[in-house]
Formats: structure tokens, sequence, C-alpha cells
């Protein structure tokens, strides 16, 4: 596959990679959501150019990461995680789920469970009250009105309690395998710095991305961005001096 890379004046070249990263954090200094409220984008570029250049950051992402294989792809327990996840790092997220489902190993067991022995378990997650009452409530509905089988669409997804659209479009990439978009901070965050789109909220940023992003690159898009957001583009670090897509990405341009 032939890539074109789009041409773009990068305003960087006489720059030193410290002076760059000087440049960068004295910019970081201001919060991340002023650095994401510009758009970026190029107004010459053209879709195709676009295209070919999401296609580029996709391959060089997929050869640095390792796609992240969760040990249970089970649609309910992507569900519990997911909820658990909210607002919390991947660590904590891993333990309460480890924790909840050593005790619990079924859906009826957690709609029956007590509500105080939830919170306990999950505690690790932060927010553990709500997350507790929302993960009981989610499994009594599932049992109830769905017979136990998590629905593999979106529509459905979004009628359970506490399930808005990143969860649910987590459930049906890593519990269905199904192409979607979750998209979270580091998603719509780096996916406006990049310049591909230009979004205020990431269900604006999820539209767009739809609009954009070839289908067959959207199952790994949010994984792939995740581990970017964690380890390279990281909110408030970004680390654009040893960036490896950083001649793909119109904010190392445009500083
Ligand atoms: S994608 Fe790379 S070059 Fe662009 S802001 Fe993030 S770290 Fe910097």
């Amino acid at each position: 596959m032939v890539i074109k890379i789009s041409k773009r004046k990068n305003n960087h070249k006489n720059n030193t990679p410290k002076e760059i990263n000087s440049l960068t954090k004295s910019s970081l200094k201001k919060n991340t959501v002023k650095i994401i409220d510009k758009d970026y984008r190029n107004s010459n570029e053209t879709n195709e150019e676009l295209t070919e250049r999401i296609k580029k950051i996709v391959n060089i992402l997929s050869s640095i990461f390792t796609l992240r294989v969760f040990e249970d792809r089970d649609p309910y327990r992507v569900l519990i995680r997911t909820i658990l996840s909210q607002r919390t790092r991947d660590e904590n997220t891993d333990k309460a789920s480890a924790t909840l489902f050593t005790k619990y190993k079924n859906i009826e067991e957690i709609a029956n469970a007590q509500i105080e022995d939830i919170e306990e378990l999950v505690k690790s997650a932060g927010f553990y009250r709500v997350k507790a009452r929302r993960i009981i409530e989610v499994s009594g509905l599932l049992i109830d009105k769905y017979d136990k089988i998590v629905p593999n669409n979106l529509n459905e997804l979004l009628e359970l309690p506490g399930v808005g659209r990143k969860t649910a479009n987590c459930v049906l990439v890593y519990g269905f395998q199904k192409p979607a978009i979750p998209v979270d901070t580091h998603v719509h965050r780096i996916s406006n710095l990049w310049g591909i789109i230009n979004t205020k909220t990431p269900e604006e940023s999820e539209e767009e991305l739809e609009k954009i992003v070839p289908k067959n690159l959207w199952i790994d898009l949010n994984d792939l961005m995740v581990q970017f957001g964690q380890n390279i583009c990281k909110p408030g670090h970004m680390q654009c001096e040893t960036c490896p897509i950083s001649n793909l990405c119109c904010y190392f341009s445009s500083v």
C-alpha cells in the first residue's frame, strides 16, 4: 500500500528537541482543554490525504503497541469492567474487577448481592457507591429484560442504567469484537491534536471519527490511542520530541 503523507509546513524544523520540548511544556501549562480548544486541522488537506494520514498513524501505532488482550471477553464482564473503569486508572479497574469476580461468579449472584458488599469489593475503583449501585441495577435489568444476555447493539446498550456511549461502544468492541469507536478522554484529546477532527465533546468526536476513519480500523483504534495517550501523548506531558508520529501531527506543526 502506498501511503501519501500530507504536505504540511513543519514549523519545528529549526527547533532543537530541547526547544521543542520546552515549547510544548510551556504550552501545556495552559490546561488541556485550552490546548485542544483550537482547530489544528490543515485546511489544505483533502479527504483522501486525511484518510491516508490516519492509516499511516494507525500503522505506526500498531507497530509500536501490542493490542491488549483482556483476559475475559465475556460481554457481561466487559460491561461491568467498563462501568468500574469510569474516572479511574486501569490498575484500579483491574483490581476492582478481579476482586468482584473472585467472589461473585455470575450475573445472578451480583444482582442479588448486598450493595454494601459490592461497594467494599469495588472500592479501589473509586466512586464505589455509585458504581456498586449501577452494577446491581444493570445486572437486575439484564436478567429481567434480556434473559441474562448483554445486547450486542448500541441502542439497547444505551437503555441500560449508567451506560453511556463510551461504555456501550467498549462493550461492542471488547465484548463482541464489533466495529465501534469508544471515545474516552484520550481519544477525544489526541484526535483533536492530530488535527483529524475539531470537536468540543467526546460525543461529537465519535460522530466525526466515524465519518473519517476507515471502518476496518475502528476496532483497534481505542486500544491503540489509549496506549498512545498513556505512554507518549500524555495529558500535560506530551512527549513530542520523541513522538513517532510527530510528522503526522497537526498540533506539532502548529507550536
Ligand atoms: S501526537 Fe505526538 S507530536 Fe502530536 S501532540 Fe501528541 S506527542 Fe506531540
